[in-house]
């Protein structure tokens, strides 16, 4: 069942947005080569504590951190460890969600540890692409658009460029609950599926592959790894469609919250 919100609930669904957008910030200016998984953890963790927020994965389901830290060839789901340390060029991606006032934000970007120029072509090109996609999907969360619209923006700058679409994990409804519905895929066929409308409130999360969109998960039952071991690259948002189009409620400093108005971004 998908459950619209209203203008006051999307303004608490915005102020979990906002503190996980001061989590990203604060991560992508402490992130440095020698630095472990954890200590991206710890960063996060108190950005969002200090901003009298609560993690929103720690504990569901058990997962034990406030952070999915996934490095390389991990796509999603990967656990912060002080045995984790990065290293420059590394491909780092970071997952973080809060919860305000029992609305969560949820928000995931793919950082080059050392830098963007720290990276090979391919690597580089993987990250940018993906962040691209994300935007590309979000241009098209309108009210009256259907599902497949995003998912085939988002699938199109895949295809141009030969990556694998992860298949098995997609974006979701966020309210109350991290997960709601509907599935927001991150393929489709435009002109199909729902159709979407104002008071939906979506997570957009591209996951692309630099081989094959084959997932496996690792012994820790929560690790998802490529399955040929290439590199992989995620960037999500939350986002509220308003009868004046999407608003980025995770957006960052330097990122549109509105970007129907502002300019759909390119990386
Ligand atoms: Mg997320
Ligand atoms: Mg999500």
């Amino acid at each position: 069942m998908i459950i619209k919100k209203s203008r006051d609930e999307i303004a608490k669904l915005a102020r979990a947005g906002e503190v996980v957008a001061r989590a990203h910030e604060a991560l992508t200016a402490a992130l440095e080569p020698g630095m472990t998984t954890a200590d991206l953890d710890r960063i996060a963790e108190d950005v969002i504590t200090r901003a009298g927020a609560v993690p929103s994965f720690k504990g569901y389901r058990g997962f034990p951190a406030t952070l999915c830290t996934s490095p390389n060839d991990q796509i999603v789901h990967g656990i912060p460890s002080r045995d984790v340390v990065l290293a420059e060029g590394d491909l780092v991606s970071i997952d973080c969600g809060a919860i305000v006032e029992g609305f969560h934000g949820d928000s995931a970007t793919t950082l080059v540890v050392g830098g963007d120029d720290a990276v090979d072509e391919r690597g580089a090109t993987l990250v940018r692409e993906t962040r691209n996609a994300l935007w590309q999907g979000i241009a098209q969360a309108c009210d009256g658009n259907r599902l497949g619209d995003v998912g085939a923006a988002v699938e199109s700058v895949a295809i141009r460029h030969g990556f694998g679409v992860v298949r098995e994990y997609v974006g979701h409804g966020v309210g109350r609950a991290l997960h709601e519905d509907p599935s927001v895929p991150n393929y489709g066929r435009a002109g199909r599926g729902l159709r979407m409308s104002a008071g939906w409130v979506i997570a957009i999360e591209p996951m692309f592959n630099l081989g094959s969109d084959h997932t496996r998960t690792l012994d820790d039952a929560w690790t998802v790894v490529t399955a040929d071991g290439e590199r992989s690259a995620h960037w999500e948002h939350t986002v509220a469609l308003t009868i004046d189009g999407p608003w980025v409620l995770t957006a960052r400093c330097d990122e549109p919250s509105h970007p129907l108005d502002e300019g759909v971004p390119t990386y």
